[in-house]
């Protein structure tokens, strides 16, 4: 478990982790209850996306004092686009970056998108890739057969879903299908419109060890938190859920070190709770957290890191 000392002010230090949201707003997938389902983005918009991720990449090249994780959290589909794999292939060769990855619905073609990943001088040992399942998008076998594709190719991952109680059966088929390596979370439903029964929670826990996490109500606690959360135009905020900026990374040099101070992000916390995953994982106090250090914001358990690594050369 991190202690409060491990987190080094001013410039982040392992188990810090920075997360990106772009403006893209748009999926190739079109589950009902997301407002950036087909959306389609003009030409222009997917430019000005590209513009504003290559500048957070540049920005974070320039900051060779950061140390700690990126993790890309798009509202909508960005691995289909080839310039988030450069982008990724770019913030890996940061020395202090140790860990980078994105959210996605894994319907990238992985063996085109991490050959360029690759070429561009991409570290797979460094990728870390979160994947949801949506069993009305796609077959489970197509699915699986994407998570096979990143297992062969040694790129760690982890795969989830919502815990629709309907879908239980599918899911436990998802578990036993996955390679036993591989962490299969489930995310609390927030539209059940009622509490899981303990039946159903039992069932959900078989599946996800940690699933109690998500039906604890976790009170906030900034400085039991660490992290940060940069918009695609710069603004920072403490955490996905703030709505406060504290400043903005592209204010000149050394202001990420300034955002980073404990000071600042205590300003930015203006929530009671931090009630989702990518809220509460940044928090130093969660013991249950303990076996997806450092970077719990990728949610692959350490012990399949390690085992991980023993399986290719990390440059
Ligand atoms: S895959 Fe994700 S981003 Fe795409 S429509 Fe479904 S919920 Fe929305
Ligand atoms: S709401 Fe956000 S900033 Fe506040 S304690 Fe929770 S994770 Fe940290």
């Amino acid at each position: 478990m991190a202690e409060r000392g491990d987190w080094e002010e001013g410039s982040g230090r392992k188990g810090t982790v920075l997360y990106y949201r772009g403006s893209l707003k748009s999926c190739n997938y079109s589950c009902s209850y997301c407002p950036f389902g087909k959306r389609k983005l003009s030409q222009a918009q997917l430019e000005a996306d590209k513009t504003a991720l290559f500048r957070f990449v540049q920005e974070m090249e320039q900051n060779r004092d950061f140390a700690g994780g990126i993790q890309i959290v798009p509202y909508g589909e960005a691995l289909i686009h080839p310039y988030y794999w450069e982008g990724l292939a770019r913030l890996s060769r940061h020395p202090g970056i140790q860990a980078v990855g994105a959210q996605s619905n894994f319907s990238f073609s992985a063996e085109k998108m991490l050959e360029r990943y690759r070429k561009r001088g991409g570290i797979p040992g460094k990728l870390r890739l979160w994947g949801t399942f949506h069993p009305d998008m796609v077959s489970l076998e197509e699915f699986l057969a994407a998570c096979r594709e990143l297992s062969r190719q040694k790129i760690l991952y982890c795969v989830g879903a919502v815990g629709v109680p309907e879908n239980l059966a599918l899911l436990r088929r998802l578990r036993e299908e996955l390679p036993r390596r591989v962490y299969l979370w489930i995310n609390r439903m927030d539209g059940l419109g009622r509490e899981y029964t303990l039946q159903e929670a039992q069932a959900f826990q078989e599946l996800d060890g940690y699933f109690p996490l998500q039906l604890q109500t976790h009170r906030a606690h900034v400085r039991r938190c660490r992290g940060l959360f940069v918009e695609a135009d710069g603004r920072v905020k403490a955490c996905n859920l703030c709505r406060r900026t504290i400043g903005s990374l592209y204010d000149g040099p050394g202001e990420l070190g300034r955002l980073l101070l404990q000071e600042q992000r205590e300003k930015g916390c203006d929530r009671r709770y931090c009630s989702c995953y990518l809220a509460y994982c940044n928090r130093i106090d969660i013991e249950e957290l303990r076996p997806f250090q450092p970077y719990p914001a990728f949610r692959i358990p350490q012990y399949f890191q390690e085992a991980h690594e023993g399986l290719f050369v990390v440059k």
